[in-house]
């Protein structure tokens, strides 16, 4: 589970987020969405330590890792962008999560080949992140993300750069992968039917805060502001 208490952030002089406060429990699947520049990915960024917290504390399976480093809070994260390593190759990359792990270079092949058969990518192992498709590097960010066994998964947005028909592939793979290893998951997208067809519950965001936390059946059938109303009615 994760517990976000009173989270706020600044740039410099200007706060980006405003108290937010979260409670997720475990095996839940949280969707943020909101528009551009509401702070989704800076509170994604502050989950995963790569963004300092300004004020306010963060518990992860009932741990405080407010100031923990990135490779100690049992998060592991997906990038809009992939952000595979270039020069190796598949195998390599999905390898890289468990370096640090202490497990034997035989107990790390097993769990690769594991995470290699769930996402379907055998026949790329040897091959390097540019000669593969968005949606199948997307695939490989995925595995090198599921390997670690991490308690949360965060992903910003991983589906936003593939095309329709790739995008609903991988919606629909996510949602399986969740079913499977039910790991605790919050995800950014700007996409409402991602939003409805993946989430537990919705945190719908604007200007650095939570607007209303929902099921998605709440969120659109109660909204509960004009803001929420306007937004969910309005195409994404
Ligand atoms: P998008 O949907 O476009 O990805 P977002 O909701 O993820 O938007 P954030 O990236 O969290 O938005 O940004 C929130 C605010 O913080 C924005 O006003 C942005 O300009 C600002 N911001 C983000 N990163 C930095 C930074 N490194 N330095 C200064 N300001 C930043
Ligand atoms: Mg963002």
């Amino acid at each position: 589970n994760i517990t976000c208490k009173k989270l706020t952030k600044k740039y410099a002089d200007l706060q980006v987020v405003h108290g937010f406060d979260l409670e997720v429990k475990d095996e839940e699947f949280i969707v943020f969405l909101g528009p551009s520049g509401c702070g989704k990915s800076t509170i994604l960024r502050m989950l995963a330590g790569l963004e300092d917290i300004t004020t306010g504390t963060l518990e992860i399976g009932g741990r405080d890792v407010t100031t923990a480093e990135p490779g100690e809070r049992g998060v592991a994260m997906v990038f809009q962008n992939y952000a595979l390593y270039p020069h190796m190759t598949v195998r390599k990359n999905i390898a890289f999560g468990l370096r640090r792990s202490g497990l034997s270079a035989e107990e790390i092949d097993t769990k690769v080949n594991d995470v290699v058969q769930m996402l379907a990518l055998a026949p790329y192992l040897d091959r390097k992140p540019a000669q593969m498709s968005g949606g199948q590097q997307q695939r490989v960010a995925i595995a090198r993300a599921i390997v670690k066994t991490p308690e949360v998964f965060l992903f910003d947005e991983p589906l936003s750069n593939l095309d329709a028909k790739l995008r609903q592939q991988l919606r629909v793979e996510i949602a399986k992968l969740h079913k499977k290893l039910k790991t605790t998951t919050v995800f950014v997208t700007h996409d409402q039917l991602e939003a409805m067809t993946l989430a537990d519950r919705i945190v719908l965001m604007n200007a650095g805060n939570a607007e209303q936390i929902g099921t998605p059946q709440e969120i659109y059938t109660k909204p509960r502001t004009l803001f929420v109303a306007d937004f969910i009615g309005s195409p994404s």
